[in-house]
């Protein structure tokens, strides 16, 4: 009997969801459920991994029931998760020693900053691809092992394991069988080396972590194990795995070298495939593992934007200058242009290729004409020129320039944003029918492991198109508006460290 669906299990920070895909890529079924965000302090952001294991059961279960979906009727299972947070637990009684310290939390800054003072950043860089920051998971391990009693003792001796998310899900829906991660995973924990496929002897020992501990990395469309019968009644392979942005890149099928996706959620994050060697960048961007396939590797350079669709939700929420996100796009388009207004929503600083973290917020260019429909388009617009900067640090990185654009994310559904956006970047973009990648690749991944779809060519011919935008817009006011926004952005830069 050919089976049915690929479950895709898609473990985010805020909500666990499970989708099971058919063969042509289309959700059969979905299920959603939030869960606990704890803070202890300031800064500090945790999970605790029995809800992030209960809720993430809880709604796979939930999707097969609502559709009379059996064991029998899934081929595999596909796990996406929010990258780099950090899980360490006992092997004999599977207890988590600590909450998972989530990917936002802070709280190993200062170790942070004596391991650059230490003047390791460009070793890290050359071997991780990484820049030294609190968001990756070596420091945050041995946060754990160094300030939970006894952990390190217990971690030496064999008896703890650590794992990123999805190493945490296969272990628990093995029955604690198999202790493994895939290697777009392994690729953010800063431990792992991504020219070598192997964790990294120099950089544990400067962390101080027992290799002992670390799970064993495997390409991301692989069998990593089986599920325990008594989960889903009998055992499904789990034969996919990939951190969320990687596993969007292969859910809009970004499969060769050029081929780029850009996200608008609350931020933004664009990643381009740059092939079978991993590019180091010369702007601050990270170099990540795409994915692993058999015996093939692809990379990927990846740039993010701290606001995107954060600044239309701040124009909603604080200034309650619209009634909806929808909102934005009618307002945007009841003129025709900002007036000469910008915005430039650097709230928290800027991220690449600027990289200030005193840069802050501002509208300028204001004159008397300005109105709130003109400040809607500029809060619009800030999201295209942001993503067009991220876009020109890669190009420059590689040395070439990107092929095809693909999008995806909430604000994707903004029409306005995207003919502003190819406009800006003088180049089509493609709006995919299932704005659902992140899932999507989870579930190809698994799917490709097993022969559910046969090759990448099949995945290739689901990709269906909802829309694409092509540039309109003259030379000549391109460059003028792009001209502007580079002005508007070099007076916010310092802001905070004179104020
Ligand atoms: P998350 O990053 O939390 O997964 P989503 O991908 O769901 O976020 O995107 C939500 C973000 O997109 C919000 O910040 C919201 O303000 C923005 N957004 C949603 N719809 C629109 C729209 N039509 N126009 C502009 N922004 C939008």
């Amino acid at each position: 009997m050919r089976k049915k669906y690929v479950m895709a299990l898609d473990q985010g920070t805020t909500s666990a969801r499970c989708i099971l895909y058919d063969r042509q890529g289309r959700q059969a079924s979905v299920a959603q459920k939030e869960f606990r965000q704890i803070y202890p302090r300031e800064g500090w952001v945790e999970h605790d991994p029995m809800d992030i294991w209960s809720t993430q059961i809880g709604v796979a279960q939930e999707a097969m029931l609502k559709i009379d979906a059996g064991y029998e009727d899934i081929d595999s299972i596909g796990i996406t998760n929010q990258r780099e947070t950090t899980v360490v637990w006992d092997r004999e009684t599977g207890e988590p020693v600590y909450n998972a310290i989530v990917w936002q939390c802070r709280r190993t800054a200062e170790f942070c900053d004596s391991l650059r003072a230490q003047g390791v950043e460009g070793l890290i860089r050359e071997k991780t691809g990484l820049i030294i920051d609190p968001y990756f998971s070596g420091t945050k391990l041995r946060w754990i092992l160094e300030n939970v009693e006894g952990a390190m003792e217990k971690a030496q001796s064999g008896q703890l394991l650590f794992g990123t998310i999805e190493t945490w899900l296969i272990w628990r829906l093995t029955g604690g069988r198999v202790h493994a991660t895939d290697y777009s995973n392994a690729s953010r924990t800063m431990m792992f080396n991504i020219h070598t496929l192997r964790w990294d002897d120099e950089i544990l020992d400067m962390l101080g972590i027992p290799a002992c501990m670390l799970p064993q990395p495997q390409p991301s469309s692989a069998i990593f194990g089986e599920s325990d019968p008594r989960i889903f009644g009998g055992a499904i392979p789990i034969a996919g795995a990939a951190g969320d942005q990687q596993s969007a890149l292969f859910g809009q099928v970004c499969f060769a070298e050029g081929e780029a996706k850009n996200t608008y959620g609350t931020g933004g994050f664009m990643l381009v495939n740059t092939g079978k060697e991993p590019v180091m960048s010369g702007n601050g961007l990270l170099t990540t593992v795409a994915w692993g396939i058999g015996d093939e590797v692809s990379y990927a350079i990846e740039g993010s934007v701290f606001m995107s669709g954060a600044t239309i939700q701040w124009l909603r929420d604080e200034v309650g200058l619209l009634e909806s996100s929808a909102q934005s796009e009618r307002m945007a388009r009841s003129v025709s242009d900002t007036a000469g207004a910008y915005i430039v929503p650097a709230f928290t600083g800027l991220g690449a290729p600027y990289w200030d973290p005193y840069a802050r917020g501002a509208i300028m260019g204001l004159t008397r004409g300005v109105n709130k429909n003109h400040i809607a388009r500029a809060a619009l617009e800030s999201m295209a020129y942001q993503t067009y900067d991220l876009m020109n640090a890669m190009e420059e990185d590689m040395g070439h320039t990107i092929k095809t654009f693909k999008v995806d994310g909430g604000a994707c559904a903004n029409d306005f944003l995207l003919e502003f956006q190819a406009d800006i970047i003088d180049m089509p973009l493609c709006r995919p029918e299932c704005i659902e990648t992140t899932s999507l690749g989870a579930a190809y991944l698994a799917g490709l492991a097993t022969g559910y779809w046969r090759s990448r060519d099949d995945i290739i011919a689901n990709w269906r198109m909802d829309r694409a935008f092509e540039p309109a817009m003259s030379a000549e006011r391109r460059e003028t508006l792009i001209k502007g926004w580079h002005e508007a952005v070099g007076r916010t830069l310092g802001w905070a460290r004179n104020v």
